[in-house]
């Protein structure tokens, strides 16, 4: 947001704590670079965090996570994200992401003969860029015959505008399937799951948390699984961390997990190996799993 200051001077405006100070331009600027003219200490990364489903043991996914290089250091996403999304930055971002990611899995695929459901995150300002939907249609294609996911978060759907919601449709229409990212934390959701043709919801990790100390918590969880059975949705629990966590989640039908207990978001380098180790530890699972049918 640029706001005329007078005598012709321009004063960037942040939304969020007023005037920026020249720390705060600075890296708007140092981000600028890192996502439109890259340099080897200066650029995007794109890690990646399985999803896994401990009833059947099998890794179900791959979510693309961002991270800046930054003089060799990695800032995590919640530190430049909303500034990429304030300043004008974060389609592009999006595109970066988008393009790396679906790269990513097809050399997995050539490499380690994994495929996988690849799933990005979307922010608000990507889906009023004209690029985005043509990249979609070009992630869906290279993606097949396994399915691009995208992962939009309550406060993008809570914004509702007329243009956010032909996009997500046309999304849909191309072959993507939509996520509701963080369940929970927002507000409107309900609704949203009526109107949006999502497929699937992620509850946010703040409900895993709580889960083995707090009855109305544990209540909650039994609720949206029941939920998203009769809704036809699936049902994503994210930061599982403990083995008790993923455990009770197994017991009230929802196998369906990613958190620190399963695997760490690694760099595409240490994707192939991590996935291995992953499918490995799930063996127990696969077996039980086989002796059921
Ligand atoms: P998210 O989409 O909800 O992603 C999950 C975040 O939780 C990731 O943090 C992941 O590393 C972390 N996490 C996973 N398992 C656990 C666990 O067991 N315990 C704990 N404490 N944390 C866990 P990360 O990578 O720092 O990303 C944070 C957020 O930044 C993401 O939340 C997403 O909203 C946003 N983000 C990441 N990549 C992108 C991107 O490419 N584009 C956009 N627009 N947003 C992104
Ligand atoms: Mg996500
Ligand atoms: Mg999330
Ligand atoms: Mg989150």
């Amino acid at each position: 947001q640029a706001k005329a200051a007078g005598g012709g001077c321009v004063r960037v405006v942040d939304r969020a704590t007023g005037p920026a100070h020249g720390e705060t331009l600075r890296t708007v600027e140092r981000l600028r670079a890192a996502v439109l003219a890259p340099g080897p200490q200066d650029h995007l990364e794109v890690h990646y965090q399985p999803t896994v489903d401990v009833e059947s043991g099998v890794v179900s996914g791959v979510e693309a996570l961002v991270r800046w290089r930054r003089d060799g250091e990695l800032v995590p996403p919640e530190e430049f994200v909303p500034l990429a999304e304030r300043h004008g930055l974060v389609a592009d971002l999006g595109l970066v992401v988008l393009d790396r990611a679906v790269a990513d899995v097809a050399a997995l695929r050539e490499a380690a003969g994994r495929d996988v459901v690849l799933a990005v995150n979307v922010s608000a300002p990507q889906l009023h860029d004209p690029r985005f939907l043509p990249a979609v249609r070009r992630a869906v294609a290279a993606a097949t015959p396994n399915r691009l996911v995208l992962e939009v978060t309550e406060t993008v759907l809570v914004a509702e505008d007329v243009l956010t919601a032909a996009t997500l449709d046309a999304a849909v229409a191309a072959g993507a399937h939509l996520t509701v990212d963080d369940f929970g934390t927002g507000y409107a959701t309900l609704a949203y799951l009526r109107r949006r043709p999502f497929s699937a919801f992620k509850v946010d990790r703040s409900y895993v948390r709580d889960l083995e100390t707090d009855a109305r918590t544990r209540a909650l969880v039994e609720g949206l699984v029941l939920l998203a059975g009769s809704m036809g949705l699936g049902l994503v629990v994210e930061g599982v961390e403990t083995a008790g966590q993923a455990d009770l989640l197994r017991c009230m039908g929802a196998p369906t997990q990613q958190g620190f207990l399963h695997a760490r978001p690694a760099p595409p380098g240490e994707l192939a190996a991590t996935i291995r180790d992953l499918h490995e530890r799930l063996a127990p699972a696969r077996q039980a799993a086989e002796r059921a049918v």
